[in-house]
């Protein structure tokens, strides 16, 4: 299948690799020049499992984009998403399917701006990986995703998709209801991602708080009130203990989340806006209190302020 990356960081960068690995057509797209070039002058750069190598992928900048692909895999940050999608508007065909795997809440309405809705596909990943500097990647540990066509006369193309995707090791389910695993690992974000990283903690640290307890359930509550007025239902209980799972060193415990690295240790932007500031945000328009969410987005859009 002939596939685009839009967005070849660290996520883009893995999905690029294995799919290529299968024998896919894949084209990277990227707008970080110095990665671009890096990819193309040396391969990218793979680290996995104490093993490097250097994988020929052709890479090119958006505006440099021009063949139609079959697929386009979006995974630019949250706050890239409609830049990317307009720069990379001449490469989507009336047949490209348009897969969205961010993190975060209200993509599915930034793309359907762009992709008519029999094209769009949402979905929900479970792999990670880490970029190191231009070029250079690494990928640790096992995964998932699920993936879900948003038009209902989609579902055999969605599965096609994941077929591609399952071929190329990604592990791919068709999901029944994608847009109640967005919401929750919205949830899980909303609570561990900006929590460590207003803290200053890792997952284990978090969890091991005398007020943690509390705080994701009013967190999750206010997830809860809002998911219900785009039909999704949330149950406050088995989501937090969901999350408290997570709390345990042989799940993620010990790991700083995304949120921490980007900000904390890299002083980049956050998603924030897309995660808890969604919340808030949609919060405000229905007329409902989200407290718990106004304030840590307010903090960490401070800390950006501070270290960014
Ligand atoms: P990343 O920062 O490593 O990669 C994003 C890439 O997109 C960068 O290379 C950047 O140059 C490019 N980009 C962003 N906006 C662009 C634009 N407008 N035009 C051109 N290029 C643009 O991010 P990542 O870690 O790969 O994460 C991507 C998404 O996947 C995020 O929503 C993240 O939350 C989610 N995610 C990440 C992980 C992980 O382990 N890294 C795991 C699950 C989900």
């Amino acid at each position: 299948m002939k596939i685009a990356i839009a967005g070849a960081g660290a996520m883009g960068s893995r999905y690029g690799y294995m799919l290529h690995e299968k024998g896919n057509d894949v084209l990277l797209i990227d707008g970080w020049e110095d990665h671009v070039k890096a990819i193309n002058e040396n391969g990218l750069r793979i680290d996995e499992n104490g093993t490097s190598k250097n994988v020929k992928i052709p890479a090119v900048l958006p505006k440099d984009a021009t063949e139609v692909p079959d697929l386009v895999i979006l995974f630019t940050k949250s706050m890239g998403l409609e830049t990317m999608l307009t720069s990379i508007k001449n490469i989507l065909g009336p047949n490209t399917k348009v897969l969205c795997l961010l993190n975060g809440l209200g993509h599915e309405e930034t793309v359907a701006k762009y992709v008519d809705k029999k094209n769009v596909f949402m979905g929900v990943t479970l792999w990670t990986a880490g970029l190191v500097g231009p070029g250079h990647v690494t990928l640790t540990g096992d995964g998932s995703l699920e993936v879900q066509n948003i038009d209902s006369s989609m579902t055999d193309a969605a599965k096609e998709i994941c077929d591609v995707l399952s071929q190329a090791g990604l592990k791919a389910h068709y999901s029944e209801n994608v847009v109640f695993s967005i919401w929750r690992k919205a949830c899980v974000n909303g609570t561990l991602n900006s929590c460590c990283t207003l803290l200053d903690c890792n997952i284990k640290q978090f969890g091991s708080l005398g007020e943690t307890s509390n705080i994701i359930r009013k967190i999750i509550t206010e997830f809860s009130e809002v998911a219900k007025h785009y039909g999704v239902t949330l149950d406050v209980e088995e989501t937090a203990k969901g999350i408290e799972a997570i709390y345990d060193p042989s799940q993620a415990g010990e790991h700083y989340p995304s949120m921490h690295q980007d900000l904390i240790q890299h002083h980049r932007r956050t998603e924030i806006d897309y995660i808890n500031g969604y919340v808030s945000r949609k919060a405000k328009e229905l007329g409902i209190a989200a407290p718990y969410n106004d304030l840590i987005t307010s903090f960490i859009h401070a800390k950006e302020d501070l270290l960014v």
